[in-house]
């Protein structure tokens, strides 16, 4: 949504002009805080900087999308194109790719994904199950944010199962040295390292920007934290500390991925002339709406007092609905759609244009697993929707192999992704062949591609098992030197439909699903996801997958940050399609009509296991998930439903649900909240009458 340029209050502009030196906005949900950034950028070009030495980093690429969108508005095309819009992650990326060989990485490294991630730490560990290579992965993850390596980690290890993750830790370290690979940890780990090690990288990079602004601030880690320092921290005073960071406590809700709202306590101390503005006016929602959220949110202890208070009218009252089961509850959130819709300009947003749109709807939930019933359901009602920040298009196995494909071209030293591409589709090659070739690069300490040439390996392996791992080996190597000489999109889709007809990817969908529906459904994303490489080599779209026109890169330039691009990409963003989403996911956005589903104990607060968790620890996490109950309720602009469960499922069984504790926080019916609608009372007291009825007649069911 572009922003108007007019229109910003005097706190905002104080926060806007603000040039000479470092500025903390800390501020609710909703105050414009997001929109200070863009119009700061748009000050700071006037005040003489070129676009390239502003650099707005945000948590999302979706994020990092609509910045550049709202910039775009506000300065235009040519400017908003040269900003450097980029996450913590791919601004890694773009360190690393220009000096990562000064720490040890080649030119051409791999970005390991969550899966790769998994599978190297179950090799390495020599897990048998999911579980345990799931809890190394979370740890090691979380002293990597703290700033640890296995080494230091070694020496904080509380007890025996961590001593494991640190030795795990260690071996896994190994690995991915050997692979010339990354993981999405390292993509901020190590451009600190390389500046605090590397005094030219680090004055250079020093020198780039003129002033650096984040959002969402209060999700940075202690190593974005130190690498945001690093990059502000210039001896030339003139460059000293010039950063904006907007942020808001209550919004914390990356705790358990180790951001810390320390790093708001530090902000003063490491800068004396920090200046601190505060804002107090929310333009984003209705009376009822930011009412439930200050209580809710009234129930955490304070770090910073902050008030919010809106301009806009009470409004709706928040709807709070009570479904039956997780069915029910998708039924009523279809209809809330449909109802809306079919009221249309009545009660539209009078912000807006006065007509209901599909993109106008959100649904907002905890865990993935709960978007499927309301993907089943708004199918049968033919409403268009997409889900963000859950199992994505570019999850699906077949998009998966692709992509071990192109990152084996970038780097052919990524075991994982050699495993990977030299099995799908099947050419013969076993698992004895594999085991073979393992032991030989183990042996060698050579990557398994490199293994694969070697007279050795030849003179152990039969000819049937060498020839195909030769002709794979040609088959990578030919593949990669056409791709880093495409020109456009398409000589780029011309190359990898050529290459997917080469290795009988196709057939390879055919043979390995029992359905052909799901077989050509499965190759209909394939195609898609040439399309979309193609338009990447075009210059269509660019890095955080914006639509701005870029300089038209090769098939191996794209391959070559495949990873992090697709980690956070979403498809199709101008669509008019309701939105499905984590609460996480949901974080900075907003949309006019709100339905927050399962809002049960168990779901949110999410089950927290008492029993493992002293009384501090837990304590914390439902403050945490009281913080995400407040970033949800204020996505929403005018209408809010929320709705809970009387039965829900858990796993295999169906258990009774308990309304979440914090609906009695939001205070619905002393803020005039609204009860259930008498009408759909009636209906379920019916409904449980009869189901009352059927109970007690004499049952024939199998
Ligand atoms: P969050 O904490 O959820 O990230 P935020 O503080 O970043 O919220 P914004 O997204 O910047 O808030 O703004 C919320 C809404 O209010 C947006 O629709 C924005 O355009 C609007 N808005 C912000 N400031 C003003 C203003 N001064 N006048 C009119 N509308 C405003
Ligand atoms: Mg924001």
């Amino acid at each position: 949504m572009a922003d108007a340029p007019a229109s910003l209050n005097p706190a905002q502009l104080e926060a806007v002009h603000h040039l000479s030196g470092p500025c903390l906005v800390l501020a609710g949900a909703g105050s414009g805080k997001t929109r200070v950034i863009t119009h700061k950028i748009a000050r700071l070009l006037q005040a003489g900087l070129a676009p390239k030495e502003i650099a707005a980093i945000t948590f999302t690429n979706k994020a990092a999308q609509e910045m550049r969108e709202r910039s775009k508005a506000l300065v235009g095309g040519k400017a908003a194109r040269d900003l450097v819009v980029a996450t913590f992650h791919s601004l890694g990326v773009r360190i690393l790719r220009s000096d990562g060989t000064k720490v040890g990485l080649k030119e051409q490294f791999s970005i390991l994904d969550a899966d790769d991630v998994m599978g190297v730490l179950r090799e390495a560990g020599g897990a048998t199950d999911n579980k345990l290579a799931r809890s190394w992965q979370w740890t090691i993850s979380l002293w990597k944010n703290m700033g640890h390596d296995s080494a230091s980690a070694a020496t904080i290890a509380k007890d025996a199962d961590e001593q494991v993750a640190a030795r795990v830790m260690k071996l896994y370290e190994e690995r991915l040295a050997a692979y010339q690979a990354v993981d999405f940890d390292d993509l901020i780990g190590l451009p600190l390292k390389l500046l605090q090690r590397d005094e030219e990288a680090r004055t250079r990079w020093q020198a780039m920007f003129g002033h650096v602004l984040v959002d969402e601030y209060q999700d940075t880690n202690a190593v974005q934290y130190e690498l945001l320092k690093m990059l502000v921290s210039g001896d030339d005073p003139r460059r000293r500390g010039l950063f904006t960071a907007v942020g808001d406590d209550d919004q914390s809700i990356y705790g358990w991925r180790g951001a810390t709202i320390e790093n708001l306590r530090r902000l003063p101390q490491d800068w004396p002339d920090l200046k601190v503005i505060p804002l107090e006016q929310n333009y984003r929602s209705t009376g009822h709406i930011l009412r439930a959220a200050n209580n809710v949110i009234a129930a955490n202890p304070k770090l910073f007092e902050k008030k919010l208070w809106s301009a806009l009218g009470d409004g709706d009252p928040v709807r709070l609905v009570e479904c039956d089961g997780e069915e029910h509850e998708a039924e009523r959130a279809v209809a809330f759609i449909q109802s809306l819709r079919a009221q249309g300009g009545a009660i539209a947003d009078e912000r807006g244009s006065g007509q209901i749109k599909f993109g106008d709807f959100a649904v907002l939930y905890r865990a993935n697993h709960q978007a499927r019933v309301f993907e089943q359901k708004l199918r049968a009602a033919q409403i268009p929707y997409k889900v963000s920040g859950g199992q994505s298009f570019f999850d699906r196995a077949e998009i998966k192999d692709l992509c071990a494909w192109l990152r084996l071209l970038v780097n052919q030293d990524d075991d994982p992704a050699f495993l990977r591409a030299v099995t799908t589709p099947k050419r013969g090659i076993g698992h004895a062949t594999l085991g073979k070739l393992g032991e030989f690069s183990g042996k060698w300490k050579s990557s398994l591609f490199e293994a694969l040439f070697s007279q050795s390996l030849a003179a152990q392996l039969g000819p049937k098992a060498i020839g195909g791992l030769h002709e794979f080996g040609r088959c990578v190597n030919e593949l990669q030197h056409r791709a880093g000489h495409t020109r456009g999109a398409e000589e780029a889709k011309a190359l990898l439909l050529e290459w997917l007809k080469d290795i009988g990817y196709e057939q390879h969908l055919y043979d390995s699903e029992d359905s052909e529906k799901l077989a050509a459904s499965r190759w209909t994303n394939v195609l898609d996801f040439v399309d979309w490489i193609a338009k990447r080599c075009g210059g269509e779209l660019s890095e955080d997958g914006s639509s701005q026109l870029r300089e038209q890169q090769t098939v191996l330039d794209v391959a070559q940050t495949i990873s992090v691009i697709i980690s956070l990409a979403e498809r199709g963003d101008d669509a008019d399609v309701v939105t499905l989403s984590t609460l996480h996911a949901s974080k900075g956005l907003e949309w006019p009509h709100v339905w927050l589903a399962g809002i049960n104990e168990g779901l949110l607060p999410f089950k927290v296991d008492a029993e493992d968790m002293s009384v501090e620890v837990l304590g914390q996490r439902i403050e945490e998930e009281r913080r995400l109950m407040y970033v949800g309720i204020t996505r929403a602009r005018t209408t809010l439903a929320v709705s809970t469960l009387r039965r829900r499922k858990k796993g295999r069984d169906t258990i009774q649900g308990v309304p979440s504790r914090f609906i009695a926080e939001m205070k619905l019916g002393e803020g005039g909240g609204a009860k259930e609608d008498p009408r759909e009372r009636l209906k379920r007291l019916r409904a449980q009458l009869s189901a009352k009825v059927d109970a007690a007649a004499p049952a024939d069911k199998a």
